[in-house]
């Protein structure tokens, strides 16, 4: 017996079609899982990427700004495909500008797409759970910024903070039902959401010096955290928030 291995499983990824989502879905498909990709993007790459391993991707479209497309999206998996097992919330965006400037919207944007999606998509899978009475896995992509501050970045510092407390809580309360919480906290990778840092020379300069690895991460160096908190491997652990981040922290 394989404790890492996910045949038989199906994993929801919000975000699949490109960056971190994508290589967590191929990383998730090349351990046995198949893979139901929400986002408001087509994952067409992804979806030929998990076609090599021989596993089936689903591609529901929804934009995740708002929770308004939740239930439909639940409902049209678990009728298409089956139950789920393993839920990925990794669909999230940044804004950034100084907090002096910072606008409503771009709170907004951020708190409800990273945030408040989160929340009640967990409540939407997890209530299937129950109503089956079975369990499941949920794994949040936090961020360094889960543990601390940043700059220039306030409601995605929030959201992420927020999404590690959130993993704790749900942690705290589904934990009994056999549903695993946790969240995995990259540290700085090479995707579209830090296309900016990287091209600012002095950022760049001042990143790389604190990385203990010496080097951006690459997508799927992520893969294997959220193989093990999706499988039997991780049943015991529950309300972590496991950082892969070449050392920054421990910096
Ligand atoms: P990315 O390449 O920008 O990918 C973000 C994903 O979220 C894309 O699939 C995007 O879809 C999707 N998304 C955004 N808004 C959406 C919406 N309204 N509805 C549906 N999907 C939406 O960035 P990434 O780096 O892979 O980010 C993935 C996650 O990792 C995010 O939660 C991010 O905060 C987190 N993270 C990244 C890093 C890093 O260093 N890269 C570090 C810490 C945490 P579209 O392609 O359609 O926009």
């Amino acid at each position: 017996m394989n404790p890492f291995d996910l045949g038989g499983r199906t994993a929801l990824v919000t975000g699949a079609n490109t960056g971190l989502g994508q290589a967590i879905a191929v990383g998730l498909a090349q351990a046995g899982a198949d893979i139901i990709a929400v986002g408001r993007s087509a994952p067409t790459v992804t979806a030929a990427m998990v076609a090599e391993t021989g596993q089936a991707l689903h591609a529901i479209p929804a934009d995740l700004s708002s929770i308004a497309p939740i239930a439909e999206v639940v409902a049209q998996a678990v009728r298409d495909v089956g139950p789920i097992h393993i839920l990925v919330n990794n669909a999230g965006i940044i804004r950034r500008a100084d907090s002096l400037d910072f606008t409503e919207e771009d709170w907004d944007a951020v708190m409800d797409t990273n945030l408040k999606t989160a929340f009640f998509l967990s409540q939407a899978v997890a209530r299937t759970w129950v109503a089956d009475g079975r369990g499941g896995k949920i794994i949040n992509i936090c961020s360094m910024l889960s543990f601390q501050g940043g700059i220039r970045v306030p409601s995605y510092t929030a959201s992420k903070s927020g999404l590690a407390g959130l993993t704790r809580l749900l942690a705290c309360e589904w934990a009994s039902k056999g549903i695993n919480v946790n969240g995995i906290a990259p540290g700085y990778f090479e995707t579209n959401n830090t296309e900016a840092l990287r091209a600012d020379e002095t950022r760049n300069r001042d990143i790389l010096a604190r990385i203990p690895a010496g080097h951006w991460g690459k997508p799927s160096d992520l893969a294997g955290a959220a193989v093990f908190l999706s499988s039997d491997a991780a049943s015991y652990v529950h309300g972590t928030v496991l950082a892969v981040d070449g050392g920054w922290l421990a910096r």
